[in-house]
């Protein structure tokens, strides 16, 4: 591949031995510490290791965000000094974004485009809920004769914030953009399969000022680095993005020591096309909803409901669209597929084709690892056609470029195939049909319903999900909500009668 061909600006140092930042530190590896192999999903290639933090590592990272919260400046700063360092963090972000998109593309097999993206996003991210830090209000009452009751929010604390593989830099910074802005501090422990680019945004979070302690990074498996985070009893509340079965567990490690948790998780999101739709702009909608991202998106449009009076036109032209997705190196313009993070997903998403086919699904194109490129682990672009809604294509998340398709008659019915689904994060509808698409509106259980778009983040709205999708939403009131305490303050306003004990 020619190097005219690639379009970053120019290839950035990839940091060699990845470590925890702690206190705004990097940690030295101690003797006798695991490290871990960090990989290029496009060349097969390992590009870095990563040690992992024992659980008396993590422990020093919670004790210092614990002393930050507990005696630093932080919490204690006038709001727009902490909104000017936000705001400081946003333009370093933006200063930084094609370094940290390179390291990202690099190590999860994103394109390139899709990163910059969310680059682009993070700073927004910090921007918004810094502002959102500083108009937050509390309350007064002074019904009651001779009281003035005042409540007022204060930061809750140390946030454990858990991170997956898939998007890092969009995830990561969401959890801690809700969090830190209005005061707490944090630990973050990434996915140790993608640990570059967080390792860079902890960095440049202090470059720009961030007080050493705010933020702290730890790195390593969710076994022994995430469980040690999330079980300690030090921390505050946590903040988990992930797949349900890890959010699960951590909700019961959460439960045990009652810590207040958030949980963004999985998905199986229904894509309704109805014949009302505009079929192009549906086709467009539908492919991006499960192709965009390397289809390694919680919020996928995976289940793809096709009304039968538009289906064998609809699912031809899905198919060849498909077969015609550019899949290559993903610094390249042109990719529109990268490779999976890392194999053993690769290989999952694959075992998905036996499955279908198992349960009488039909393999409509793709099913197999590509050839073209011929190194790196990438898949074809895969769409089945399944019999019924209760097949394991159409139940289980499979998060990788994996399209399942079925067909219905009725808007009841496909109202409730979207339902029969342990996931609600989000569903989408197509239709210029009004009536049809505020029944879905209604009556879908999902955190989200997209009309006609494939996915717009308004950052003002929640995001998250109903069912196993997820307890509680990242947005202005409810990252309030989460990352705040209420505390109501009496003060009398006269001379009350007291009782004289003893008197
Ligand atoms: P996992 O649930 O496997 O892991 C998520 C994170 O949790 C990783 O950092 C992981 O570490 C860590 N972890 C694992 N076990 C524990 C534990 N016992 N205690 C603490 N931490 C632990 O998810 P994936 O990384 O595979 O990410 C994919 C999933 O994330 C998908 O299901 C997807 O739908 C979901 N997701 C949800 C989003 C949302 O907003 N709703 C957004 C994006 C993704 P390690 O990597 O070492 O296992």
């Amino acid at each position: 591949m020619s190097a005219e061909a690639i379009t970053i600006s120019r290839e950035f140092p990839v940091n060699p031995h990845v470590t925890s930042l702690i206190d705004g530190e990097s940690i030295r590896p101690k003797a006798g510490g695991e490290d871990f192999p960090v990989g290029n999903p496009t060349t097969e290639q390992q590009i870095s290791k990563l040690r992992e933090a024992d659980p008396e590592e993590v422990d020093a990272a919670v004790r210092s965000a614990r002393r930050a919260f507990d005696s630093g400046p932080w919490p204690r700063m006038d709001i727009n000094e902490r909104k000017d360092i936000c705001y400081s963090i946003r333009d370093h972000l933006r200063k930084n974004a094609e370094e940290l998109a390179y390291l990202e593309c690099l190590n999860t097999g994103l394109p390139l485009h899709s990163v910059r993206v969310h680059v682009q996003r993070m700073a927004r991210n910090f921007e918004f809920f810094a502002e959102v830090a500083s108009t937050m209000h509390g309350e007064t009452y002074n019904q009651t004769k001779g009281y003035l009751t005042v409540v007022t929010r204060e930061p809750k604390g140390v946030c454990a914030a858990i991170a997956p593989w898939n998007a890092p830099l969009a995830l990561a910074s969401m959890r801690i953009a809700t969090v830190v802005p209005f005061g707490n501090t944090c630990v973050l422990k990434p996915s140790e399969y993608t640990p570059l680019s967080m390792r860079r945004m902890v960095e440049i979070f202090h470059e720009a000022g961030l007080p050493p302690g705010v933020v702290n990074l730890v790195n390593g498996r969710g076994a022994v680095t995430g469980n040690a985070l999330v079980s300690n009893p030090d921390i505050d509340m946590i903040g988990f993005t992930g797949g349900t079965i890890t959010g699960r567990a951590i909700a019961a490690t959460a439960g045990r020591n009652l810590k207040p948790i958030a949980l963004e998780l999985g998905g199986k999101s229904a894509n309704i096309i109805l014949e009302s739709a505009n079929l192009e702009r549906a086709l467009d909608g539908a492919l991006a909803g499960i192709f965009g991202n390397n289809g390694q998106q919680c919020l996928a449009g995976s289940r793809i409901l096709v009304q039968r009076s538009i289906a064998d036109r609809f699912i031809e032209q899905f198919v060849a669209r498909a077969r015609q997705i550019r899949l290559g190196d993903p610094r390249l313009p042109t990719t529109e597929v990268g490779p999976l993070a890392f194999r053993q997903h690769m290989e999952r998403v694959l075992s998905f084709v036996q499955v279908a086919e198992a349960d009488g699904a039909k393999l409509l194109t793709g099913g197999k690892r590509a050839t073209r490129p011929a190194q790196g682990w990438f898949v074809e672009p895969t769409a089945v056609l399944a019999p019924h809604n209760d097949a394991r294509v159409c139940q289980e998340e499979i998060f990788g470029p994996f399209a399942t398709l079925l067909t219905f008659d009725t808007l009841d019915e496909a109202i409730a195939i979207a339902n029969a689904s342990k996931f609600g994060l989000v569903n989408y509808v197509w239709s210029d049909d009004l009536k049809a698409v505020m029944r879905c509106s209604q009556e879908i259980r999902a955190g989200t319903v997209w009309v006609n778009t494939p996915m717009m983040r308004e950052l003002r709205a929640p995001f998250g999900g109903y069912k196993e999708s997820g307890i509680g939403r990242d947005g202005p009131t409810s990252s309030i909500e989460f990352c705040t305490e209420l505390k109501a303050t009496i003060i009398p306003t006269a001379d009350a009668a007291l009782p004289r004990y003893g008197a």
